[in-house]
């Protein structure tokens, strides 16, 4: 019988245009997902290593928040949601989201989870969720037509009502 070996290897340097990258590690037990190089586009599957030198985080960006969606999902960039907004008054209010907290680099932490999302607007949304959150977060919405679309939201307030809690939030681009 053959034996399959566990195979990893790690990325320092951008294969195509050889600039410095944080340490991506390829095949390894971490969570993979979709880097771009900012300096020539390379995009690389890989986890990011916890290891690697902080300094050098400016010169990747994370292609998609949601990986099992990278097929559909479009970016705010993408999409002017004030129109498409105006286009489909009738979109549900409420709906169950799947969000995930960023750092201050707009990295990942953590899991995904799910959320309520309601009075969606061109400029923010607001979120339900049993526990208070605060600081960036990537959330996906489903617009009529369009599909899923991946947006980038600072939480700017948080309200307990009953239970839970209510963060409105203002969404941003990514530079
Ligand atoms: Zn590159």
């Amino acid at each position: 019988m053959q034996q399959v070996t566990e195979r990893t290897f790690q990325i320092t340097q951008c294969v195509t245009c050889d600039g410095p990258l944080p340490t991506l590690v390829v095949g390894g037990a971490g969570a993979t997902r979709e880097w771009e190089c900012r300096n020539c586009g390379a995009t690389y599957l890989a986890s990011l290593s916890p290891s690697s030198p902080a300094h050098l985080r400016d010169s990747i960006k994370l292609s998609h928040y949601f990986p099992e969606r990278r097929e559909t999902a479009t970016t705010l960039r993408e999409i002017d949601l004030e129109h498409e907004l105006r286009r489909h008054p009738r979109r549900p209010m409420m709906m169950s989201i799947p969000v995930v907290l960023l750092d201050d680099d707009l990295f990942p932490v953590g899991q995904e989870f799910t959320v309520i999302s309601r009075n969606l607007s061109a400029s923010g949304i607001a979120i339900v969720h049993s526990i208070p959150l605060e600081g960036k977060l990537a959330v996906l919405i489903e617009l009529p037509v369009i599909g899923h679309v991946q947006l980038l939201l600072d939480i700017v307030r948080c309200t307990q009502v009953g239970d839970l809690f209510e963060m409105g939030g203002a969404f941003f681009e990514r530079r």
